[in-house]
């Protein structure tokens, strides 16, 4: 079991329960039990949502890759169709672009092409100037290169949609680990 690295409490850090079941889930997508972290990202996301909601869409659409890897194409594009829907809701345009671009690459490489189309369809109506052919700009700012997982939770971490809490400290998106840079 990975320690929990604790710091001064902060406004944005997952409680500790969701912690662990965001390390369960993280660990189960690893090892390819798609179907068991489906449920907990499921889990995981209502309670989210329940909340604050800002970690909701991420873990929605965590479901919702885990569901499409099980095999379970249908409730897989639904959560990924919530995810990205919510970030539409919350006027996050580049998060939606982001996260748009990754899952319909993503989906294309494993050769699932009809839920690629489906996504594309679904956000190219929620977003009509959407273009998901390219990736979306990167963040020109200068930052260390980050690991890329959480050592907090285990979720992967993308640098391009992290916040930066200082030059060389992002802010996990999932748990709200400080992750710092290595070089
Ligand atoms: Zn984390």
């Amino acid at each position: 079991m990975r320690r929990m690295f604790r710091r001064e409490l902060r406004r944005s850090y997952a409680p500790p329960d969701m912690i662990l079941v965001l390390q369960r889930a993280n660990e189960l997508m690893a090892t390819g039990d798609y179907a068991g972290a489906a449920s907990s990202f499921e889990q995981l996301a209502r309670a989210a949502e329940g909340r604050t909601g800002k970690r909701a869409p991420l873990l929605y659409i965590q479901a919702g890759r885990a569901r499409i890897f099980a095999g379970q194409s249908a409730m897989g594009v639904d959560l990924l169709e919530r995810g990205l829907g919510l970030f539409a809701v919350r006027g996050r345009p580049r998060k939606l672009a982001r996260a748009a671009y990754r899952i319909v690459n993503e989906l294309n490489q494993r050769g699932l092409t009809k839920e690629a189309g489906q996504i594309t369809k679904y956000v190219t109506e929620l977003e009509p100037g959407i273009n998901l052919n390219n990736a979306p700009v990167e963040d020109s700012e200068k930052h260390p290169t980050l690991p890329t997982h959480c050592p907090g939770c285990g979720a992967p971490i993308h640098p391009d949609d992290v916040d930066w809490i200082d030059n060389v400290t992002a802010e996990c998106e999932y748990c709200g680990s400080p992750v710092r840079g290595e070089n």
